[in-house]
């Protein structure tokens, strides 16, 4: 494993150099994927190995705990740009052990405050949409389900597409969470 940016900085240059071929531009029309994938940041997931992916395959927005609300920006983003021609489906996947099953939003805020306690105001107004428990898992993808299907701003076939899973980390599986609107 890399331990220093340097490393990784060599890495490039040896990338760039052996294997890297150009990419197109925008304006030269590249083939979009139709899939956006929400998932977490988690070193312990790796998304596009467990779908058998390649990189160009889907767009996967990666925060912590995989919450869509902390990233919706990037779907309107990505389907106002393409004009609603690219994306078909949108992909919720939180995994087990998530990290954010293990916070609340009220522990991180008071972690913040500890440090920077003069800046208490600004940190009650965070919103980190942890997941609080492991217990809650199943219904924070239901969650982020509702959230997608009755954002207004979200076109209906990508709402109406939305598919939402639990990744179990020690299995690899992914298990539907059934959403009943
Ligand atoms: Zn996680």
């Amino acid at each position: 494993m890399a331990t220093t940016w340097d490393e990784l900085l060599e890495r490039n240059k040896k990338y760039a150099e052996t294997e890297h071929k150009p990419q197109p531009y925008l304006s030269e029309g590249p083939s979009l994927p139709p899939f956006i994938i929400f998932s977490c940041i988690d070193i312990r997931v790796p998304v596009e190995r467990f779908l058998n992916i390649q990189t160009e395959e889907a767009f996967i927005v990666r925060n912590a705990g995989g919450r869509v609300k902390n990233s919706i920006n990037d779907l309107l983003f990505l389907d106002t740009f393409t004009q609603g021609k690219g994306l078909t489906t949108v992909i919720v996947i939180h995994h087990t052990d998530c990290g954010y099953t293990h916070n609340t939003d009220e522990g991180i805020k008071d972690g913040l405050k500890a440090r920077v306690p003069n800046h208490a105001h600004e940190i009650r107004q965070l919103e980190f949409n942890c997941i609080g428990t492991p217990e809650k898992l199943e219904e924070s993808v239901r969650e982020d389900l509702r959230y997608l299907k009755t954002h207004h701003l979200v076109r209906r076939e990508l709402a109406d597409n939305a598919k939402g899973y639990v990744w179990d980390i020690k299995t690899g599986k992914l298990s539907p969470i059934g959403y009943e609107g």
